[in-house]
């Protein structure tokens, strides 16, 4: 994608959030992914200002009998479930209630195309590709939670952005962050992008001890509570590869201009420097419902029920430079970037066979970096194009998933 139309799209941001009314009407909004922690989150929010928000549709995979509880409480239109294993459960759920409920792959996109002013993608893996990208058409405002959809298809998101006129909020904590301190006036003076990473629970292990790593380990984050796939993504570091790939697609800077640092308390999330030196940075406490709130309220600002910082309290905030030995995700993701050949999706799909390679006890921690690498290195020994369309992109995530669970007996 150029860089004009990523520039574009975060001033055009900008700019409206300049032209915005001080005051908003009640707003339609649907979550995709509603049964998962950004989901949950964004409802509780939602919840505490009944007044501002309507609920159009929620979606969940299969849990139904999470779904229907909140399609209830939060008196939504439609509920849908992507497998349509679950109707059954979900329509009795549901009976003698207004809630229509439905199923399987037309039905969520059918929810995402009801009219929404604000939509949160929040769906896990590339699964969301399809129904962000239709929410993202739609042209309305799009919370992007879901970040494999720009590391898997960056260009082609970011081209549907631009031609759609979508407000694209970013929901990660460090893209939120980065978000609220660029300055629009001065974007082309960034010289850089620093996130943080927690370092995850294994930051202090040994590579010895990592190969022993569980999953009970890996899902114990010191600071932050989240879905299962994230939070191994987290322990591998791989979280802030493919952090480093949705930060390029979101910000005007170039590859280089990207960097990592190691922040375990996880209270500053993005540093955004500038040519005269200053550095401008977001800082809150670890709970995602603060940039929920921002993504969710904006261009205002709204009421979040998270730990307030007392910065005297804390003391000090620790900073250390990323080890890329003992995690090399996020370089694999920079050259898979810089490769601009398609090898991001390939990374993201192998990686997502990898991560849940792991939770099934299959292969060790240290082996879903092995198996993303083999794989990128099969796909290229094929030869690797760029993807084109959407349909190149899901050819490629399929073949990448293919070739890596090919690969998985050798690691195991
Ligand atoms: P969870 O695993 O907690 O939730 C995932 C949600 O997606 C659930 O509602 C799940 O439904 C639904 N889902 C899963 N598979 C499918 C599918 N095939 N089709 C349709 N829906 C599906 O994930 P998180 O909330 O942790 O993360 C969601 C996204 O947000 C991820 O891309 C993640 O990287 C990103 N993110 C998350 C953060 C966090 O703190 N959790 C922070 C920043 C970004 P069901 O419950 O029925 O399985």
């Amino acid at each position: 994608m150029s860089e004009a139309i990523q520039r574009e799209n975060i001033l055009a941001t900008a700019a409206a959030y300049a032209k915005s009314p001080t005051s908003q009407a009640q707003r339609r909004v649907s979550i995709l992914g509603a049964t998962g922690s950004v989901g949950c989150s964004t409802l509780d929010l939602i919840g505490r200002h009944p007044n501002r928000y309507d609920v159009v549709a929620l979606t969940a995979n299969s849990n139904a009998e999470l779904l229907a509880k909140q399609a209830i409480a939060h008196d939504a239109e439609l509920a849908v479930l992507a497998d349509p294993a679950g109707l059954d459960e979900l329509k009795s759920a549901l009976s003698g209630t207004s809630v229509e409920a439905a199923a399987g792959q037309e039905a969520l996109m059918e929810a995402v195309a009801r009219p929404a002013d604000w939509t949160m993608a929040a769906i896990v893996g590339s699964a969301g590709l399809r129904p962000t990208l239709e929410a993202v058409r739609q042209g309305k405002s799009v919370a992007l939670a879901n970040k494999e959809c720009l590391v898997s298809a960056g260009d082609i998101f970011m081209e549907t952005v631009a031609s759609s006129g979508t407000r694209l909020l970013p929901v990660d904590s460090e893209h939120s962050a980065g978000f609220q301190s660029i300055d629009p006036n001065a974007s082309d003076a960034i010289e850089k992008i620093t996130l943080t990473a927690s370092g995850g629970p294994f930051r202090t292990w040994t590579r010895e001890q990592i190969k022993t790593a569980t999953p009970e380990d890996a899902l114990n984050h010191p600071t932050w509570s989240m879905g299962d796939k994230l939070t191994i993504d987290s322990a591998t570091l791989m979280n802030k590869g493919l952090e480093l790939i949705e930060a390029f697609f979101l910000f005007p800077v170039e590859p280089d201009q990207l960097g990592v640092v190691v922040h375990p308390q996880s209270i500053v999330h993005c540093l955004v420097e500038y040519s005269d030196g200053s550095v401008l940075a977001q800082l809150s406490s670890p709970d995602m419902r603060t940039p929920i709130a921002y993504s969710l309220a904006w261009p205002e600002r709204m009421w979040a029920p998270t730990e307030r910082l007392d910065l005297a309290k804390i003391g000090s905030l620790d900073f250390e430079a990323p080890d890329n030995d003992r995690f090399p995700a996020p370089r694999m993701a920079i050259e898979a970037l810089k490769a601009n050949n398609g090898s991001t999706t390939v990374l993201n799909a192998a990686n997502e066979i990898a991560v849940d390679a792991f939770l099934n006890r299959r292969i060790g921690l240290p082996s879903i970096c092995t198996l993303v690498a083999d794989t990128l290195e099969a796909v290229a020994r094929d030869g690797l194009t760029k993807p084109k369309t959407l349909d190149d992109v899901l050819a490629l995530d399929a073949l990448s998933r293919t070739l890596a669970r090919s690969l998985l007996p050798e690691l195991v």
